[in-house]
């Protein structure tokens, strides 16, 4: 944290910053002469002004990859996701690879993924954005019924920013016209090597057991057709956090109770 500076400071006490008293200037001495440069304070500001840019719901607001709690101990997966998002976020830019982030609803998947977007725009000079997939159709949707914003103004970020985490892929109903969509932006985002990290609820390959006929739980290609999956393959390394929901950690307590 710079002198000066904290990250509660609103927009007054910016103009009260300590060391440019809200002019966003200071002057330094190089060279042996004396030249103006945008203080700190504004430097910072610009940081969260690039992390307000990517949208990233109040709910995800905090979440850190530091902060992902290792709550199962008896689940190797909480640690190995925690350390594969560790190691994206260090080779961000240098490899455009993102990551696949698969688990049931409440594992820590968007926790991770939002954790990693924030570092890599904290990394500066990147833009970022967060989209739920099943929120990124509504709002398409509303678009052709006359309603909200602009079609390219939804889906242009979408394409263009160079880390987007793609929240619930295969949520929701996928007609044709949704796959359509997805397909677009995948695509578009695959051919400009741009990063994309992808959660998801469902499982890549069917479960042990469930093969052919069988088979009775939707694999992430049933959803989204198996030439998309496959382009998300090779876009991403496949992180599977396999341990139950954290948000019902206690509720082996109450079914035993019950
Ligand atoms: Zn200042």
């Amino acid at each position: 944290m710079r002198p000066g500076y904290n990250a509660a400071m609103t927009g007054n006490d910016r103009a009260r910053c300590l060391i440019c008293g809200g002019t966003g200037w200071t002057i330094v001495t190089r060279e042996g002469r004396e030249v103006a440069v945008r203080c700190s304070c504004r430097r910072e500001w610009g940081r969260e002004a690039h992390l307000r840019a990517c949208r990233i719901p109040t709910r995800y607001a905090q979440c850190t990859v530091d902060g992902f709690e290792i709550w199962a101990r008896n689940d190797p997966s909480l640690g190995v996701a925690k350390r594969r998002t560790r190691e994206f976020i260090e080779l961000f830019p240098r490899s455009e690879r993102g990551l696949l982030f698969m688990g049931g609803p409440g594992c820590g998947k968007t926790h991770l993924a939002v954790g990693a977007l924030r570092e890599v725009v904290a990394k500066g000079g990147v833009r970022g954005l967060y989209a739920n997939f099943v929120e990124l159709i509504q709002e398409l949707q509303m678009t052709f019924d006359g309603g909200g914003r602009p079609r390219d103004e939804i889906i242009n970020p979408v394409l263009e920013a160079d880390c987007v985490v793609l929240d619930e892929l295969g949520a929701g109903r996928t007609t044709p016209w949704v796959l359509d969509v997805l397909y677009y932006v995948i695509n578009a985002r695959y051919m400009s090597r741009r990063t994309t990290l992808f959660t998801t609820n469902f499982t890549v390959f069917p479960p042990d057991g469930q093969e052919g006929a069988l088979r009775r739980t939707e694999t992430l290609a049933d959803r989204i057709t198996a030439p998309l999956c496959s382009r998300v393959w090779e876009m991403c390394d496949l992180v599977h956090i396999r341990c139950g929901d954290y948000r019902m950690r206690n509720a082996p307590e109450r079914a035993r109770s019950s």
